[in-house]
């Protein structure tokens, strides 16, 4: 990871990214609700931003929201970043990478969920790449 990620221009995103990627992480984007490959995942691991490879979320703060998007209640302390967000008429929070400043998604919070912090993280799949336990270096 170098230190220049924040400052790269979307030219060199777009060397980098899928279109996917590019469409979420850097123009704020959404992948439809149900089609992420992280929805339903359950392995034992960490989730990395696939824009700079920080570690964002592990999977032990992952939960079944059945929102149609990952969900997990907490993040890495000081990977993800939240900015208000008035798009669409809604206020709501965005997340991203504090390090690239992707973005990943959206944070809810006091939705009832039986989680210790009572947030739901909505984050896209494409916006992460997982890293099993086993295969860490
Ligand atoms: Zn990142």
């Amino acid at each position: 990871m170098s230190n220049s990620t924040k400052t790269k221009s979307d030219g060199e995103w777009r060397a980098i990214l899928s279109p996917d990627q590019f469409r979420i992480l850097r123009q704020k984007g959404t992948e439809p609700a149900g089609t992420g490959r992280y929805e339903n995942f359950k392995g034992q691991g960490v989730y990395t931003c696939v824009g700079c490879g920080t570690p964002l979320y592990t999977s032990a703060t992952k939960f079944a929201s059945g929102c149609g998007w990952p969900a997990f209640f907490d993040a890495i302390p000081g990977a993800v970043s939240r900015h208000e967000d008035r798009s669409f008429g809604m206020s709501r929070t965005e997340i991203t990478c504090t390090a690239c400043g992707g973005h990943l998604g959206h944070v809810f919070k006091g939705e009832g969920f039986d989680t210790p912090t009572d947030e739901r993280h909505c984050v896209n799949s494409v916006s992460l790449n997982f890293v099993d336990d086993d295969k860490k270096p």
